[in-house]
C-alpha cells in the first residue's frame, strides 16, 4: 500500500430524553407504526416547536464525556432538503452555533480531535419491503434528539476508526446520553475517507459513505473503500468528492450522489425557536453531576484493584456489571476474587439468561458475603459459585443459603480423618501405587475423599490429611 488513509468520522447519536425535541411524543425506540406522532413532529403546518431543554443538558453532558467545551450560546438553524422522511421538508440543526467545540478523545495513545458536537432532530424511516412496489413512512423517529459528533480528519486506520467509535459509544453510555445500540440504529457513523501518498500532508480528495450501523461495518466499508481509491489513484485517475452508500451484504460500497448534485442545504437560523443560553452556573453543575468516565476506571481496576487489563476491559464494557462490581467491593475490598466470581460466573449466567446487571435478584452485598466467606475459608470456592447461581435464580440470603445446602465447611479432623480412612482402605492399590512414586493417582484419592465428605469438607485439610494418612500407610 502506498497510501496513507485519512479519516474522519461524523457520529449520530440518539439522546436518551423521555420526549421529542420540539414536542410531548415519546422518544422511545419502537412503538406501532406512527402511533408516536403530532401534529408538531409530523410538520403540519402552523405549529410552533418548543425546544427540550433536556436535549440541551444531555448533549453538553456528551461534551464532557468526550473533553470538550460546552458553549453558553448556542442556536439552531434550518437545513432544508426534501425526503419522504423529513416532512417538514427542513430539518432543525445546529451549523452556525453547535452547543460544544473542540474536544479530543485518546486512542492508543494518538489523540483525534473532535471539532463539534450539535444537537438536531432525527428524521422519519422509510420500510420498502412490506407491500410490492409501496413505500411506506413510519414517522415515530422523527423529532427524537440527536448529537452530531464530527472529528477532525484525524484517523488513520480502520482499526483506529473502529476503537474510536467504540470508545465514544461507551463513554456516551456512561454520561447517560444514548444507549449506543448501534444494532438499533440508536448510534450511527458517516466515514469520510481520502488518500494520500505516504509522506506527504496533502489531503486528497474525500468520499463520504453514509449510515453504517455496526463496527464491522466501518472496518469492512474502510477497508473497501481504502482498496477502491487507491486503485483509481494507481492508474493515474481522480477520486471523486460523493456521497457513497455501504452494501453490507456485498461488501461494497456504490456512489449515492457526487458532488455536483450535492444538496444546496440553504441553511438559514430557525426563526421559531430561541438561541439555547446554558448559564455557567448550570454548565457547572453538569459538570459535576459527571461520572467516572471508562479510562478512568479501567485506570483505577488496573492500579488500584489490580486486575488484569483484559478483565478490567471485559468488566467496563458493560456499565451495569461494572457498575454492580464497584458497590461490591465498596462493601467488601477483596478486589479479584469478587472480580472472578463477577467475570467468570455472574457474565456466564447473565450471557445465558440474556439479562442485565442492572435489575439483577440479589444486591452487591449478597455478592460481598458470599465472597467473604469464601475468602475466609467458610466455604469452597466452588460453593461460592453455586451459591451466586442459587442467588442469580431466586435471590436469598447468601449465608442461610451456605448453611442450608450443607456449603459450609467443617474443620472437624475425626469426620474427616473416618472418611480418609475409609478411602484408603478401599483404595489400597492405588495407595501403593502412589508411595511406589505415582504422584497422579493422589488426585484420585482426593476425589474420592471429596466425594464421599460432600461440600463441607475443607479442601485444605482434607488434603493435608490424606498425605498425613498416606504416608503412615506401611
Ligand atoms: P462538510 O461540511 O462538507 O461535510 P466538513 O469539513 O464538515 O465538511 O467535514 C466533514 C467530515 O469530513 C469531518 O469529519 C472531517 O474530518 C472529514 N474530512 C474533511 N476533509 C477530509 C479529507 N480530505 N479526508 C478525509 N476526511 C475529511
Ligand atoms: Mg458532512
Ligand atoms: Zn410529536
Amino acid at each position: 500500500m502506498k497510501y496513507q488513509s485519512v479519516i474522519g468520522l461524523e457520529i449520530h447519536a440518539e439522546m436518551l430524553t423521555n420526549s421529542k425535541v420540539f414536542c410531548t411524543c415519546s422518544a422511545e425506540f419502537g412503538g406501532a407504526e406512527n402511533s408516536r406522532v403530532c401534529p408538531r413532529c409530523s410538520g403540519l403546518p402552523g405549529t410552533l416547536p418548543v425546544f427540550n431543554r433536556g436535549a440541551a443538558y444531555l448533549a453538553a453532558r456528551a461534551g464532557f464525556a468526550l473533553e470538550c467545551t460546552v458553549n453558553n450560546y448556542s442556536a439552531f438553524d434550518r437545513k432544508n432538503y426534501f425526503y419522504p422522511d423529513l416532512p417538514k421538508a427542513y430539518q432543525i440543526t445546529q451549523f452556525t452555533y453547535p452547543i460544544c467545540t473542540d474536544g479530543k478523545i485518546n486512542v492508543g495513545g494518538r489523540d483525534i480531535r473532535i471539532n463539534r458536537i450539535h444537537i438536531e432532530e432525527d428524521a422519519g424511516k422509510l420500510v420498502h419491503d412490506d407491500y410490492e412496489g409501496i413505500s411506506m413512512a413510519d414517522y415515530n423517529r422523527c423529532g427524537v434528539p440527536l448529537i452530531e459528533i464530527v472529528t477532525e480528519p484525524d484517523i488513520r486506520t480502520a482499526e483506529e476508526a473502529r476503537d474510536f467509535v467504540e470508545q465514544i459509544a461507551l463513554r456516551l453510555k456512561y454520561a447517560g446520553v444514548c444507549d449506543s445500540r448501534m444494532e438499533q440504529g440508536s448510534l450511527r457513523v458517516d466515514v469520510n475517507i481520502s488518500l494520500m501518498p505516504y509522506g506527504s500532508d496533502v489531503f486528497g480528495t474525500r468520499a463520504e459513505i453514509k449510515n453504517l450501523n455496526s463496527l464491522k461495518s466501518i472496518v469492512r466499508a474502510i477497508e473497501y473503500e481504502t482498496e477502491r481509491q487507491s486503485e483509481i489513484l494507481d492508474r493515474g485517475g481522480e477520486v471523486v468528492q460523493e456521497t457513497r452508500r455501504y452494501n453490507d451484504n456485498r461488501g461494497m460500497t456504490n456512489s449515492l450522489r457526487s458532488k455536483e448534485e450535492a444538496h444546496d442545504y440553504r441553511y438559514f437560523p430557525e426563526p421559531d425557536i430561541p438561541p439555547v443560553f446554558l448559564s455557567d452556573a448550570e454548565i457547572a453543575e453538569i459538570r459535576n453531576s459527571m461520572p467516572e468516565m471508562p479510562g478512568k476506571r479501567l485506570e483505577r481496576y488496573t492500579n488500584e484493584y489490580g486486575l488484569r487489563e483484559e478483565d478490567a476491559r471485559l468488566l467496563i464494557s458493560d456499565k451495569s456489571l461494572s457498575d454492580f462490581y464497584d458497590e461490591t467491593v465498596r462493601i467488601y475490598p477483596s478486589y479479584k476474587p469478587v472480580a472472578n466470581l463477577v467475570l467468570v460466573e455472574l457474565l456466564r449466567l447473565l450471557n445465558e439468561s440474556e439479562a442485565s446487571a442492572d435489575n439483577l435478584k440479589f444486591t452487591p452485598d449478597a455478592l460481598a458475603r458470599t465472597v467473604k466467606m469464601a475468602d475466609e475459608g467458610r466455604i469452597s470456592k466452588n460453593a461460592a459459585k453455586d451459591i451466586l447461581k442459587i442467588l442469580f435464580s431466586s435471590g436469598g440470603d447468601p449465608v442461610y443459603t451456605a448453611g442450608e445446602r450443607g456449603f459450609i465447611m467443617s474443620d472437624d479432623e475425626d469426620d474427616l480423618a473416618e472418611i480418609i480412612d475409609k478411602v484408603i482402605s478401599e483404595n489400597k492399590d492405588s495407595v501403593e501405587s502412589y508411595k511406589a512414586g505415582n504422584q497422579k493417582v493422589f488426585g484420585f484419592l482426593m476425589g474420592q475423599v471429596v466425594r464421599e465428605a460432600g461440600k463441607s469438607a475443607n479442601p485444605k485439610l482434607a488434603k493435608d490429611l490424606l498425605m498425613k494418612k498416606i504416608r503412615e500407610v506401611r
